[in-house]
């Protein structure tokens, strides 16, 4: 048998607790059933949790399409998450709209995603979810200053004119046209997001993971449409 995880060859490795046959893989060192009963075990889960989660699925909607438990889901998306690697920016003097997105969370509170695209190419370059504070949207943006940016665009929000140097600062009507069609899509993609619906966010970690994997996955397609990378989680 082949190894799930790296594909060499796998040694016997005694048995599981239901009797199943265990084997060892000599490379990874990963214990392994050559078959599993239970489906979130099964290879290319994640990249199907994140296929469904890009393509409008909540958390139930996943528990049922792939019949796995909803803590299961909560869990493998929380670790998808955090394993994720952004493709890195290396352009300068772009131009970059910034703007932010409201959310209803449980018990009809508001809460904000922030991010920041370049116009052009249309990549995320970087986003901040939580309340519209300094302390939580300097992060997001000094990672755009780094780039060098011929101008950043934005609405007439205060905290950015602090954040922001004033050289390369526009806050303009019609200029942030671009982030407030990707609005759009967000809330279409995303079933949390969707306005006057049932659906809602219930934490802030797991919206952030959300808005993470479903960024993530936009910027690489983006690359692989282009021919850069090859897609893989
Ligand atoms: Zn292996």
């Amino acid at each position: 048998m082949n190894c799930k995880k790296c594909d060499s060859i796998c040694i016997k490795n005694g048995f599981q607790t239901n009797g199943k046959q265990r084997y060892l893989c000599k490379y990874c060192n990963h214990n392994q059933q050559e078959v599993y009963t239970y489906n979130a075990y099964k290879k290319n889960t994640n990249e199907k949790i994140v296929k469904l989660i890009v393509n409008s699925c909540g958390i139930r909607d996943i528990s049922r399409i792939l019949t796995i438990s909803k803590t299961t889901v909560i869990s493998k998306t929380l670790k998808i998450a955090k394993s994720l690697q952004w493709p890195a920016f290396y352009e300068t003097d772009q131009i970059y709209e910034a703007d932010e997105l409201s959310i209803k969370m449980k018990g009809m509170k508001y809460c904000y995603v922030s991010y920041i695209i370049n116009r052009k190419t249309k990549f995320v370059i970087s986003f901040c979810v939580g309340r519209r504070t300094n302390e939580n949207m300097k992060n997001s943006i000094y990672q755009v200053l780094c780039l060098n940016p011929n101008r950043i665009y934005t609405d007439s929000l205060p905290n950015y004119k602090g954040l922001i140097p004033k050289e390369i600062h526009r806050a303009r009507k019609y200029q942030t046209n671009t982030i407030e069609r990707f609005h759009l899509s967000l809330r279409t993609h995303l079933k949390r997001l969707s306005r006057k619906t049932i659906c809602f966010s219930k934490s802030i970690e797991m919206l952030e993971a959300v808005v993470n994997i479903y960024f993530w996955a936009f910027n690489t397609n983006q690359l692989y449409k282009k021919g850069k990378i090859s897609l893989t989680l």
